[in-house]
């Protein structure tokens, strides 16, 4: 018995140490992050313990024969890193990145050759560390079996004694049986089934083609707008040159600025801009998903009419027609899907992040550099969206070190969380979320600061998100969660240069007025003075005709 479990522990060790050479070899270098190394390592871990577990309990000849089964499975889940940490070092972008996608399905033979010929040298150079990881890998299984046969579970049981009963028997088939179980359960992880190196093409395949022909049948259908017999309606009612922002924000719940009473300082850059800021209390969003909430928010479509957005323009395409130079400027993907179409009826796009939107990315001061050169674009009139990143999970991705100043904070919320009983692990999300809040705090400022800087220009600047998020305020759940309110209400901020002239009501004397946005369109289409059939001013916060509106949080009623 003693022997039994000594081979047991070399074998689980030399098995277990895999995650020593390329995944954790790629780590060390600074060439993948701790995500995408640790779902390879799980993922390869277990692979290697099914696979060598065949050879547990056998003789050493069964057992060399089994390494070389064992680098073999080894080797695609190594050469799925090499190229992750490939593409991260030369071109920065995380493997799942729909650049990477799109490269890869939507590419001809020629170009693949220049490709290779092209970036030959970081090529040779991954390959040369693949091969590396792989003998390194060897190496450690030669060493784990050679240490293995004089305590190892044959020796022990003693040369020609027969093994004892089912028990015996059955063992060499429960081992590889468990861990092939165990491996195969890291599957139902929908991110750790992207990892697995045989599913990682197939899987990216159907993704993108189905994105691909969404996009495609969306395009078709929206293109329409433009044709719409109301658009004849639309009229610009300024004076004078005029620009509108809007900072779109992702996943920000205003139960976590210290703007809207939250402990902790989340705020401390906005708050510092005192009245010159207005902050509008009792704000909900429409839909608690970024598609669904920017379509309510961005188009005609409201909660009473939610279909609208498939055949009225959005206000990019009214915001053209009235006469505007239009932007999107976004660090929130949108490449394909809804967002990429609304991008697509602007007269400037720019997208900023090169990185996967999940995982790595792009901070979102990506943002700032074309944000201040659509400021100082010649067009008179010129109505600029940023699509920000925010704080779309995973949280501690979001912000640069700097920020993480709530890391294992002692404070108010943190006792409070404990004394609700929360684990270690939703505490941790909530620094890491809260950091992230600071650093929208900082971002939006930043923007606010873009706008003062054009002296004499008249410029309003509207922030609020697609939604709010689940930050372990109720119980352990960290996340999307439409069934609480910590994703329904949301921020809503408003400021603007003196010379911008803010409509019939100050906006400082309206801030409780109840609001959903997805009517924010009406205010949106107010502060651009745009006229016509789909302007309603009792839907506009800074209108006199201003009505409130019934509100309802997934079809229940919102007070
Ligand atoms: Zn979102």
């Amino acid at each position: 018995m003693e022997g039994d479990r000594g081979g047991m522990t070399l074998f689980l060790a030399s098995r277990g140490l895999a995650f020593l050479t390329a995944p954790g070899g790629y780590l060390l270098l600074g060439l993948l992050n701790y995500s995408q190394s640790g779902k390879s390592a799980a993922l390869v871990v277990f692979a290697l313990l099914a696979t060598g577990a065949w050879g547990v309990g056998h003789p050493p000849s069964r057992r060399r024969r089994g390494t070389g089964w064992e680098i073999l499975v080894a080797a695609p889940f190594f050469i799925l890193l090499a190229i992750q940490a490939f593409l991260r070092d030369y071109f920065g972008v995380a493997h799942n990145d729909e650049i990477v996608v799109e490269a890869l399905f939507n590419t001809n033979g020629g170009e693949t050759t220049e490709f290779l010929l092209h970036n030959s040298r970081g090529i040779a150079k991954h390959f040369a560390l693949l091969v590396l990881f792989l003998l390194l890998y060897g190496l450690l299984l030669r060493m784990g079996n050679r240490i293995l046969p004089s305590t190892g579970p044959v020796v022990s049981r003693g040369e020609g004694e027969r093994p004892a009963g089912n028990h015996a028997r059955l063992r060499p088939l429960f081992l590889p049986l468990l861990f092939l179980a165990l491996f195969l359960l890291l599957h139902l992880n929908p991110t750790m089934r992207q990892d697995d190196p045989l599913l990682y093409f197939p899987l990216r395949y159907l993704e993108w083609s189905r994105e691909v022909e969404e996009t495609r049948k969306l395009q078709v259908k929206l293109n329409a707008d433009d044709t719409d017999p109301e658009m004849a309606s639309i009229r610009y009612e300024g004076e004078g040159p005029r620009t509108v922002v809007l900072a779109l924000g992702e996943s920000t719940t205003r139960l976590n600025w210290s703007l809207y009473g939250y402990p902790r300082r989340t705020n401390p850059e906005l708050s510092a801009l005192g009245k010159e800021l207005v902050r509008f209390d009792d704000v909900v969003t429409g839909y608690a998903g970024t598609s669904g909430s920017l379509r309510l928010l961005l188009t005609p479509a409201d909660l009473s009419h939610p279909d609208l957005w498939e055949t009225k323009p959005d206000l990019l395409a009214m915001a053209r027609k009235a006469g505007y130079r239009t932007f999107w400027i976004s660090n929130n993907g949108g490449r394909t899907g809804l967002p990429s179409v609304f991008a697509s009826h602007a007269d400037a796009t720019d997208f900023t992040n090169l990185g996967g939107s999940h995982s790595e990315g792009s901070y979102d001061n990506a943002l700032l550099d074309p944000f201040r050169k659509a400021l100082s674009d010649p067009a008179p009139r010129k109505f600029i969206l940023l699509h920000m990143l925010g704080a779309h999970p995973v949280f501690h991705f979001r912000y640069p070190m700097e920020f993480s100043r709530f890391d294992g904070a002692d404070d108010n919320v943190s006792r409070e969380m404990k004394r609700e009983g929360r684990s270690f692990w939703a505490m941790r999300q909530r620094d890491e979320y809260d950091n992230a809040m600071l650093y929208v705090d900082h971002l939006l400022r930043a923007t606010i600061e873009s706008c003062r800087e054009r002296k004499g220009e008249a410029i309003a600047w509207l922030f609020t998100p697609d939604h709010g998020e689940d930050v372990a305020h109720y119980t352990d759940f960290v996340g999307h969660n439409p069934r609480v309110r910590a994703m329904w209400e949301v921020p809503l901020l408003f400021w603007r240069s003196k010379a911008f002239i803010a409509g019939e009501v100050l906006p400082e004397a309206v801030t409780r007025r109840p609001a959903q946005t997805d009517t924010l369109d009406h205010t949106l289409l107010g502060l651009l003075a745009i006229r016509g059939a789909f302007y309603d001013p009792r839907r506009d916060l800074l209108s006199h005709a201003f009505e409130p509106a019934k509100r309802s949080l997934a079809g229940i009623p919102y007070p």
